[in-house]
């Protein structure tokens, strides 16, 4: 059938791929409008110490749509690396947190609060992505250590003297690095000595099985006995029951993540959960 039609003409006309190529531009479309209309959000999910206090939290973006609601990232965060709308979006975000943390300086139960935020790779890949933290940071006169910056292992390795770089210049000004998703990439142990981290952030697919699959079980344990012996500290996230959580704080994990401790919720609940 394609050969039939000619080279050139099939494909395009394939009705399939043109409805595909439609939601694309629609949702292309939409995201350009949602960060003109500034409807992107930010929830809050909290992240808690060995004895379940809140100190801190990770910043989730979703978006708002008129018609279908709430739009996960995992629908939009990938289409927004590809065409580049991440790093204006990435910008946003930081932003927004740093603001937060600057509201929170006013009162005492928030004032030492952490936030951790997502950083994609493009966003940091970009020349000047450092100075625009820095320049954040003057902006909103917050102090650095309460930011902390979530890396996947992928970005990091994907151009490494680049990234030793960035790493040490945001370092130098107190500014911390967590390894989000840690144990699905490859990097390698001498790698890891050559970055400022402050965390190795275990990723939710360890933490599922972790009573029941003795390979996770063996992964866990190797992760936090790897980040204590290069100074880290170790945040499971995932945690979805009492069992994991205590498991996990036998084997040496520092601070927990997970519907055990609260969803991503906005700021108001968030605020509501400190306060209970
Ligand atoms: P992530 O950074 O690994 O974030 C953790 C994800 O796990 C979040 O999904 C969170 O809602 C979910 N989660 C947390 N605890 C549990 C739990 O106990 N059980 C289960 N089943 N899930 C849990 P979310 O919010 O849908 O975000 C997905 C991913 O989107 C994030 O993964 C991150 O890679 C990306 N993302 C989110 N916000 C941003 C952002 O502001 N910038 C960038 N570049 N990426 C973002
Ligand atoms: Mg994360
Ligand atoms: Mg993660
Ligand atoms: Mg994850």
């Amino acid at each position: 059938q394609a050969k039939k039609a000619g080279k050139n003409t099939v494909r395009f006309f394939d009705p399939q791929m043109q409805a595909n190529i439609n939601a694309r531009m629609q949702l292309e479309a939409d995201l350009h409008r949602a960060l003109a209309e500034n409807r992107f959000v930010l929830h809050y999910q909290a992240q808690v110490g060995k004895s379940r206090e809140i100190f801190g939290a990770e910043v989730l973006i979703r978006c708002r749509h008129p018609e279908s609601g709430l739009i996960a990232p995992k629908d939009f965060i990938a289409l927004a690396e590809e065409i580049g709308l991440i790093t204006p979006i990435g910008q946003w975000v930081l932003e927004t947190a740093c603001r937060q943390l600057k509201k929170w300086e006013a009162s005492s139960k928030t004032r030492h609060l952490h936030l951790a935020v997502n950083v994609s790779p493009r966003q940091f890949r970009k020349a000047d992505f450092v100075d625009s933290v820095v320049r954040i940071l003057r902006e909103t006169g917050i102090d650095p250590s309460q930011l902390k910056l979530e890396l996947t292992e992928s970005l990091v390795l994907d151009d490494i003297e680049d990234t030793v770089v960035k790493m040490q210049a945001l370092r130098g000004i107190g500014v911390r690095f967590s390894m989000d998703d840690f144990g699905t990439g490859n990097s390698s142990l001498s790698n890891l000595r050559k970055l400022p981290i402050a965390q190795l952030k275990i990723d939710r697919s360890f933490v599922r099985d972790i009573l029941d699959d003795p390979d996770d079980t063996v992964i866990v344990q190797t992760i936090i006995a790897m980040a204590k012996n290069l100074g880290m500290d170790v945040i499971a996230e995932g945690v979805e029951t009492e069992a994991q959580r205590a498991f996990l704080e036998m084997h040496g994990c520092d601070a927990f993540q997970g519907y055990l401790f609260g969803k991503p919720v906005p700021i108001a609940d968030f605020e509501a959960m400190l306060n209970r």
